[in-house]
């Protein structure tokens, strides 16, 4: 797949060809349809984000449809169209079963504690707890930007 890339903190961002990503056991590879450019994503590309290892793929406010399905993924299939909020709680900690998984400590975050959607294709973890299908009036563009307003209220 094609990602936009960088190799170093405040380096310069190209464009790539890199292996397609795998969905992981709990976890769903999207195709992205829609990507948002956030101050986040500059944070991120400034070296302020200790979650972040180089080299990196950006992008945290998507929407897609899935292409995989991770064996143990059990509320998902291939074809439904998809956002996810940027912060994604295990599901399973004691803050998440709280109600609170903005502060999970085993948190998923596409474009900073792995690649993101500055791509062909995005890899998403713990996909039951945090994909959130798109109704049908809701378009891939719309979409895009919500993943990190609603997390954000
Ligand atoms: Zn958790
Ligand atoms: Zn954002």
């Amino acid at each position: 797949m094609k990602v936009a890339i960088y190799k170093e903190f405040q380096g310069p961002i190209s464009i790539a060809r890199v292996n397609d990503p795998n969905p992981t056991e709990f976890g769903v590879v999207i195709k992205v349809e829609a990507s948002g450019l956030c101050l986040s994503d500059w944070h991120g590309w400034m070296g302020h984000d200790p979650d972040i290892s180089l080299p990196h793929v950006p992008g945290h406010e998507f929407s897609g449809t899935i292409m995989s399905v991770g064996k143990k993924v059990k509320n998902w299939r291939a074809g439904q169209r998809v956002t996810v909020p940027f912060v994604g709680g295990c599901g399973s900690c004691t803050y998440c079963l709280e109600g609170n998984q903005q502060v999970c400590d085993f948190q998923f975050q596409p474009g900073f504690t792995a690649w993101g959607s500055f791509a062909e294709y995005v890899a998403i973890d713990y996909a039951d707890v945090n994909l959130v299908e798109l109704p049908e009036d809701i378009n891939f563009l719309e979409a895009a930007g919500l993943g990190c307003r609603f997390i954000t209220a």
